[in-house]
């Protein structure tokens, strides 16, 4: 099975790396070209000059930074679009954490043309990609489909989570996201809260970790990347923003009431607005510092 891998940054080149680590014949694709270059001495692989290359594989992953983009890749003229040259039976996974709706509408332009789309985000970032223990969450409609995809999924995750219908990938990527966001969003209010009361931050963590108001930020972001003022998570900011919009959109959507999600959407939007989008997630708390307001 070829497999051809567009878009290697800070997910997409580990997680290429391991497909060609477990032996697939492998082609990359970059708009980045120097990055692709470097990818392909690398590893040993191709790098395809242009999109109608990629396009002889028989399985296409995108891993790309929002859900527009995978579309514009795929159907869009002028770059040469992706789609144009796919051969039916070819089956194309969406990695990058993309809308569920778009991902439907794209799922049935590619029917129309023989070529299956699933959708296969995945959550344990950078640290995770690296050692190939991500966890992927895999949406689709073709059984069969999914079967022939696992072998190389395995090459990058741990574990495997079939989620339902096409798009449900991408809708459970989002909720987790949005929960992960909600989750420093309360961190990092505690954080400023408790250190204008006159709280150590690093003791305030310490005790969250002993407490319950643990969580994934407490746990393994806050001390390192906030409080050490690393602030190198690997992932951006204006991504995490657009995953709670999803989220929040998502609600929407499925006409749910759901006003955390939006209040969340909203905070991370001021935050991405006021630092950046290619800022580090970990930064958004700079983003808050001189707004919270002054209780009453
Ligand atoms: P990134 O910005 O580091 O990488 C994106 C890559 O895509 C870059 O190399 C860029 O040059 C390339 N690219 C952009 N547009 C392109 C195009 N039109 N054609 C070809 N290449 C193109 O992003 P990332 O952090 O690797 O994230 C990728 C996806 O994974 C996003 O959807 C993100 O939300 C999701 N994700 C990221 C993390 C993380 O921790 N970084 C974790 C889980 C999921």
């Amino acid at each position: 099975m070829r497999i051809g891998f567009i878009g290697i940054g800070n997910m997409g080149w580990p997680m290429a790396g391991h497909i060609r680590a477990a032996g697939y014949p492998l082609t990359v694709y970059d708009l980045d070209r120097e990055k692709c270059a470097r990818f392909a001495r690398e590893h040993n692989c191709a790098c395809a000059q242009n999109l109608a290359e990629i396009a002889e594989n028989e399985i296409i992953i995108t891993m790309l930074p929002t859900g527009q983009i995978v579309r514009n890749v795929l159907l869009l003229d002028g770059s040469g679009a992706l789609a144009a040259g796919l051969k039916i039976g070819t089956i194309v996974v969406d990695m990058s954490s993309s809308e569920p709706m778009g991902t439907r509408e794209l799922g049935k332009v590619l029917k129309s043309s023989g070529v299956t789309l699933l959708d296969a985000p995945v959550s344990g970032a950078v640290p995770r990609a690296k050692t190939g223990t991500l966890a992927i969450m895999i949406g689709g409609n073709d059984p069969a489909a999914i079967e022939r995809v696992k072998p190389v999924l395995s090459a990058m995750g741990k574990q495997l989570f079939e989620t339902g219908p096409l798009g449900t990938g991408h809708a459970m990527k989002a909720l987790n996201n949005y929960i992960a966001a909600a989750g420093y969003t309360a961190v990092a209010e505690a954080l400023l809260v408790g250190e204008r009361f006159g709280l150590d931050p690093e003791k305030m963590v310490d005790i969250l970790n002993a407490s319950t108001g643990r969580n994934f930020s407490t746990e393994f972001m806050i001390k390192e990347q906030v409080l050490g003022r690393k602030f190198a998570t690997g992932f951006a900011l204006g991504l995490m923003a657009k995953d709670v919009k999803i989220a929040a959109d998502l609600g929407e959507a499925v006409g749910l009431d759901a006003p955390v999600s939006r209040l969340i959407r909203d905070r991370w939007a001021h935050a991405r607005d006021r630092l950046g989008a290619m800022r580090d997630t970990s930064e958004a708390i700079l983003g808050w510092k001189d707004d919270l307001p002054e209780r009453t």
